[in-house]
C-alpha cells in the first residue's frame, strides 16, 4: 500500500511528499508483528538503493505467503534531490542527513525530517542505504559507530556485506538519520556501496540476499535464503588511506576488491600534456582494496584508495 508519510507545501503550487510502500502480511499495526524499514535517497545523487527497493518490492509481492510482518520501503527521502541530480535538498542548499531528528514546528525541511523519524521510529530494524559519491567506488559495507556496535554488529553480520567498518564514536555525526533513530532505540544500519549517480546491480543483488537473510532471522521471511558472506569487522586503525601526491589523470592498475600487498602498484597519475607519469602509487599495506578512485581527474590530496588491513573477524 503506497502512502504519503509527510508533506510540505512549496512556494508555488507544488507539494513535497515523502512516500513509502508498505508491504505487510497483517494489519501493519499489530505491535507483535515485526517491522523492517528500508530507506534510501537521503542524498539525491546516490542511486544504488533504488534498485534494492525495486527488486525487494518485486520479491515481496511475488511471494506474499512467505512474509510475516511488515516491510516499509522508502525509496526517496529527498525526492527533490533525486529529481534534480543534487546531493542535498536543492532549494534549501541543505544536506538532508544533517537535519535529523528535525522539528515538528521547524522550517519545511526540518518538518519533513521529523515526519520521517515519526514514521520509522519503533521499527525492529531500519536499513539506510547510501552509495559513494561519483569519485570513489565502494565495496558493500555497513558502517556503525563504536557506541552502537554491540547492538548493530549482530544485525550487520546478517546483511551479506563484505565488511563492517566500526567508526570511533567521536567521528559519528549526530544529525544523521541513523544516529537519531539509534538514539531513539530503533536499530539502524547504514549501508554504503557502489558509486554515486550509478547503479551496480550486482551489489544490489548482494544486499537483497542479506536483507532476506536478516528478515529470516527476525522471523519475518520463511522463503529460501542463500548463504551469506561473513564480513570482516574493522576498526578505524585497520584502514589505510592512499592520497594523490600530484594532480593529473588517475589510471588504476590494481582492481577494486582485489587483495594487495605492500609495494604493489595501485595506479599512476598521468600528465596528458607531456605524456609523462607524474606519480606511481603503491600500496602501503596488505589487505583488500575496498575503495578505489572511479573518477579519473585528481588533485594533490585527492583520495585514491582505501585498504582494509589485517583484521579480526
Ligand atoms: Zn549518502
Amino acid at each position: 500500500m503506497e502512502e504519503t508519510i509527510v508533506s510540505a507545501q512549496l512556494a508555488v503550487d507544488e507539494t513535497l511528499e515523502i512516500r513509502k510502500n508498505r508491504v505487510t502480511s497483517g494489519s501493519g499495526t499489530n505491535p507483535k508483528e515485526k517491522r523492517l524499514c528500508i530507506v534510501t535517497g537521503t542524498h539525491g545523487d546516490e542511486l544504488e538503493g533504488q534498485y534494492v527497493c525495486w527488486q525487494l518490492n518485486r520479491i515481496l509481492h511475488q511471494y506474499p505467503e512467505r512474509l510475516h510482518g511488515t516491510v516499509d520501503i522508502y525509496p526517496a527521502l529527498n525526492p527533490l534531490g533525486i529529481n534534480t541530480m543534487t546531493r542535498g535538498i536543492p532549494m534549501f542548499d541543505l544536506d538532508m542527513n544533517r537535519i535529523f531528528p528535525g522539528s515538528e514546528s521547524g522550517a519545511a525541511a526540518e518538518y519533513i525530517a521529523a515526519g520521517i523519524i515519526r514514521d520509522i521510529k519503533g521499527a525492529d530494524v531500519c536499513i539506510d542505504i547510501h552509495a559513494s559519491n561519483i569519485y570513489l567506488r565502494e565495496l558493500p559495507q555497513v558502517r556503525v559507530s563504536e557506541d552502537t556496535a554491540d547492538t548493530l554488529l549482530p544485525l550487520a553480520k546478517l546483511l551479506n556485506v563484505d565488511f563492517v567498518w566500526v567508526h570511533a564514536a567521536a567521528t559519528v555525526l549526530e544529525s544523521t538519520l541513523a544516529h537519531s533513530l539509534n538514539t531513539l532505540g530503533t536499530p539502524t544500519l547504514v549501508v554504503e556501496m557502489g558509486v554515486g549517480m550509478r547503479i551496480t546491480e550486482a551489489y544490489g543483488q548482494q544486499l537483497i540476499v542479506g536483507i532476506l537473510n536478516l528478515m529470516h532471522s527476525l522471523g519475518m521471511w520463511d522463503g529460501p535464503v542463500e548463504a551469506v558472506r561473513q564480513p570482516v569487522i574493522s576498526r578505524d586503525g585497520k584502514v589505510s588511506f592512499i592520497n594523490a601526491g600530484a594532480s593529473g589523470v588517475f589510471l588504476p592498475t590494481a582492481r577494486h576488491h582485489n587483495r594487495v600487498v605492500p609495494g604493489q602498484q595501485l595506479g599512476v597519475i598521468a600528465d596528458p600534456l607531456s605524456g609523462e607519469i607524474r606519480e606511481v602509487l603503491h600500496s602501503p599495506a596488505k589487505g583488500t582494496l575496498f575503495t578505489l578512485r572511479e573518477y579519473p581527474i585528481v588533485y594533490e590530496g585527492s583520495l585514491i584508495a582505501r585498504i582494509l588491513g589485517e583484521a579480526e573477524s
